[in-house]
């Protein structure tokens, strides 16, 4: 496709220049625009068709699939920085939302319950103390883990269970394993 120009310069770099230069003018016309009364109201209409169009979301899948490894090191090294302030959030969040939380536990004493078959064998469980989620030897706490989350429709058996670090396992939460 032939580049457009105007006055022998490629157009986005005419609009670039020409912004740059107007910048003032641009953000009154703003400003007056974003001052009359119907202008919420279309903003919000341009919005919406933006993003049912799910331009968006598909940059943003796209950005991710780019940038995931960086992303994943640095969620995780976020998450390590800020555990104190992460766990007293949690805290309060569910002293303010008991009654919710007593409800999801009711729940997931159901879905234990109605998806055991025989005796979970702590010992073979803590026979090898190492983390199913990250590999790596358990030296001090660990918790248990549904390898298929409960909420995904793993089964509160042996065979569906792993040992993993605190950490890992808040990270994993309801994922699978291959979601990682
Ligand atoms: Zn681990």
């Amino acid at each position: 496709m032939a580049e457009i120009t105007i006055a022998g310069i490629p157009a986005n770099e005419y609009k670039r220049r020409w912004n740059a230069k107007n910048s003032e003018k641009l953000k009154l016309y703003k400003a007056r625009y974003l001052a009359k009364p119907e202008a919420k109201e279309k903003t919000k209409q341009y919005q919406d068709i933006y993003n049912k169009s799910g331009i968006h979301k598909l940059a943003q899948k796209k950005w991710y699939e780019k940038n995931a490894e960086r992303e994943k090191a640095r969620v995780a090294q976020w998450r390590k920085n800020n555990r104190e302030k992460m766990l007293a959030y949690k805290r309060e969040y569910l002293q303010k939302n008991l009654d919710k939380h007593r409800l999801h536990q009711a729940k997931r004493r159901a879905q234990i319950y109605s998806t055991r078959t025989g005796k979970i064998d702590l010992d073979k469980l803590l026979e090898n103390m190492i983390c199913g989620i990250c590999n790596n030897p358990i030296l001090v706490d660990y918790e248990i883990d549904h390898i298929v989350p409960l909420s995904r429709g793993g089964t509160h058996t042996q065979d569906n269970l792993q040992l993993a670090h605190s950490p890992c396992n808040n990270t994993k939460n309801n994922k699978l394993m291959e979601e990682l």
